[in-house]
């Protein structure tokens, strides 16, 4: 296999501060977010004032700036069971802290010094936030663009459209991509208060409600020549790059929504009498637990893997698109099993498998479909990728 070593081996935070830091977003994803899940689900809405200072207050937003800007620079390893934490609570919430994490860090990886500096420090405290706007309206998925970047000068001058950008209320600075020649994308770092940049809500979403994935207009939008991210001609790799370890951070979403769909199915089908008996008892409901569970195992080893492979230097292209797509097939198992074991009250807003139902399928689309895991994985495949050193059952 080719495997190309890079500047992000990771330890994280020593042991110590990780618990500390871990223990305190756990405590306040269960006591303080959890609770506004209804408000959230009936509103649609995010209460951006309430749940942003949280967030900043207990350091779920500096999670993967590294600490020379003030975050916490957590390890891959270390983020992995944060944000699956995240996913076991009201969807929206997960999606909104996915996003800005998983941009932050993205930036930090391939931002120049500056830009760094520029927006880093300040995403700690949710002053500043970075959002991915890549998605087109008239065009394809991916690197299929019709955005426009032209040099002028200093400047460049952006035209184009993106929607279902994510984080479109709070972002401070988005990450756009833009061709700057026919075959050509190119990446820059773009301030919400630019000139000619127009931002409007699209509407609601299935499931992990309340965020905002809105319409961006740019009409002329122009930028300094230094909010180009590395050079032009480099924002495929960029996006490669970027979306690859975040593919790992969907695959830990759909991990958490999938233990608590399984933890909630359990306690059901001991509580849950017919016939004069747990529907626990019987072997239909045992055979979609222990399903459950074999997927969820699964997918914590496919996780584990990743992340070890990423924190020791390693770029994970083949790995990270096989976990967002075993990770989506599984959460989408899991809580239609979760659904089947409730019955009916399940299908029913009363009862949170309906909206763990509904939140895992944003699953499918984050960092692409399945058909773009397909093809990832393939072209690895094709180009050489095996697993002979991925598994050696020696050594166990
Ligand atoms: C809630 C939400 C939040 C999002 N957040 C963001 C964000 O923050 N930033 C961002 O940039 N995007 C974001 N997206 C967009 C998301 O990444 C895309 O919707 C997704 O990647 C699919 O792209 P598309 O919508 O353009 O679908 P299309 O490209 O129109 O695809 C439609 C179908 O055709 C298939 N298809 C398309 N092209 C090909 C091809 N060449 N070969 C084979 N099959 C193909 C696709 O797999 C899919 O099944 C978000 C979407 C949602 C719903």
């Amino acid at each position: 296999m080719s495997v190309t070593v890079t500047a992000h081996q990771s330890v994280g935070l020593p042991d110590e501060e990780y618990k500390a830091l871990r223990e305190q977003i756990f405590d306040a994803i269960w006591s303080e977010l959890d609770p506004l899940e209804r408000r959230i689900e009936d509103e649609e809405q995010i209460p951006n004032d309430v749940v942003v200072p949280i967030l900043a207050r207990i350091g779920a937003l500096g999670l993967l700036v590294p600490r020379e800007y003030g975050g916490s620079g957590l390890s891959i390893g270390q983020y992995l069971p944060i944000i699956a934490e995240f996913a076991k609570v009201q969807g929206g919430i997960r999606v909104m802290v996915h996003v800005h994490n998983s941009f932050a860090h993205a930036l930090s990886e391939i931002g120049s010094d500056e830009q760094k500096l520029a927006v880093l420090p300040d995403c700690v405290g949710g002053v500043h936030s970075v959002a991915f706007a890549l998605t087109e309206p008239g065009h394809g998925t991916g690197a299929d663009l019709g955005s426009v970047a032209v040099r002028e000068g200093d400047d460049y001058v952006i035209t184009g459209e993106k929607w279902l950008i994510t984080n479109s209320d709070i972002a401070s600075h988005f990450i756009v991509f833009a061709k700057t020649a026919d075959s050509e994308v190119s990446a820059f770092v773009v301030d919400r208060g630019t000139s000619g940049l127009s931002i409007e809500a699209l509407p609601e979403t299935m499931g992990c409600k309340g965020g905002e994935h809105g319409r961006i207009t740019l009409s002329s939008v122009r930028v300094p020549a230094s909010a180009l991210i590395g050079s032009e001609g480099e924002g495929g790799q960029h996006l490669e790059r970027a979306l690859e370890i975040s593919r790992v951070f969907i695959a830990a979403s759909s991990l958490g929504t999938s233990e608590r769909a399984l933890q909630l199915s359990i306690e059901h089908s001991k509580s849950r009498v017919t016939f004069g008996k747990p529907i626990g008892s019987r072997q239909a409901i045992q055979r979609y637990l222990a399903e459950m569970a074999t997927d969820i195992y699964a997918l914590r080893g496919l996780l584990a893997d990743a992340a070890q492979k990423w924190d020791s230097g390693r770029r994970i292209p083949a790995e990270a698109a096989m976990c967002k797509l075993f990770g989506l097939e599984a959460v989408g198992r899991v809580t239609d099993r979760a659904l089947l074991i409730h019955g009916g009250i399940g299908y029913t807003r009363a009862h949170p498998v309906e909206r763990l139902y509904r939140d895992a399928r944003l699953n499918w689309l984050e960092e692409g479909t399945p058909t773009i895991q397909y093809m990832v994985t393939a072209a690895q495949l094709l180009d050489g990728y095996t697993f002979d050193d991925a598994f050696d059952v020696h050594d166990m």
